[in-house]
């Protein structure tokens, strides 16, 4: 199979109904539209953590503790990897006791939502989880662990941007559109998002559907990245909508998760049920965490 064959092949794969972190741009814009989309109740705990519906602000907590050892725990679940010949998600392999970003999406959730818990433990958790679901629709962010998402690979941007692929996904392409206005971006996104759209990308709500769908782009993405990896205008232009439909994919979701955590059950029957992964645990005794990421010396990009 010739390699254009093969990234029309992965590309029309990616497109059908289910495919189709972001550097700060990103997760701003990801919060600004999950923040209108909230349910009154949801809205009403929100504020009660985080003191405000901020959302556009408080994805960017997780990435600002990085450089406090204490969080290294949490380091690992931002991103998951999965084999470079597989590009569907397998929990036992890839995220082995839920130390990934798959996993740790509803866990922080349930935390967030469980109000037996103590408020600061459930403001991280709900501040985690809105990183976390931003962090998963950046398609690096289900990448390949020899090169740490992209992380390694180096890459020239427009000319005079010496970068990395992960963080040209992560916030170069996107600082070249938005010049400086993430809000303008956001705004445009906003008024693309039909009621269609909105349903068809929240009755996803699997955040290991979520991960398939981020590896499958990741495919295309090594597969299109120019030998020579200077990538420019052409790049840009025919990347940026894959880029902005997962930023609003990604709004969308975050608005329905949250809402969805924060239901009021409709009969009192004790304790919140817990999601799936949840283990009870999301703090510091998380520690067995496999460590793959080195830290420092490879561009400094976040994963
Ligand atoms: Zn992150």
């Amino acid at each position: 199979m010739s390699a254009r064959l093969a990234i029309a092949l992965l590309a029309a794969a990616c497109v059908g109904s289910s495919c189709l972190a972001w550097g700060e741009d990103g997760h701003r814009i990801v919060g600004a539209l999950a923040m209108e989309r909230l349910s009154p109740e949801a809205r009403a705990s929100v504020i009660e953590l985080l003191g405000n519906d901020d959302l556009a602000t408080a994805g960017l907590w997780a990435d600002q503790i990085r450089g406090d050892a204490s969080w290294d725990w949490a380091k690992p679940l931002h991103y998951v990897n999965l084999p470079r010949d597989d590009s569907v998600f397998d929990a036992a392999r890839d995220c082995p006791e839920g130390q990934c970003v798959v996993a740790a999406i509803p866990r922080f959730l349930a935390v967030a939502a469980d109000t037996s818990r103590p408020i600061a433990e459930r403001r991280d958790a709900l501040r985690f989880a809105i990183h976390f679901i931003g962090d998963l629709h950046q398609p690096l962010h289900a990448g390949y662990k020899d090169d740490l998402g992209g992380n390694r690979i180096q890459v020239t941007a427009f000319g005079d941007i010496r970068t990395n692929l992960h963080a040209l996904w992560d916030s170069v392409l996107i600082r070249d559109r938005i010049a400086g206005d993430w809000q303008a971006l956001a705004q445009s996104l906003r008024g693309a998002i039909t009621p269609a759209l909105a349903a068809e990308w929240a009755s996803q709500a699997d955040a290991a559907a979520w991960a398939n769908e981020s590896a499958c782009i990741t495919r295309v993405i090594y597969l299109e990245l120019p030998a020579d990896a200077k990538v420019g205008a052409d790049y840009a232009r025919s990347n940026m909508p894959t880029v902005e439909r997962r930023l609003s994919m990604a709004g969308v979701r975050l608005a329905h998760a949250i809402n969805a955590a924060f239901k009021v059950p409709a009969a009192v029957s004790g304790n919140r049920s817990p999601a799936p992964e949840q283990d009870g645990q999301v703090g510091p005794a998380d520690r067995s965490v496999p460590v793959n990421v080195p830290s420092g010396g490879v561009g400094g990009a976040p994963r």
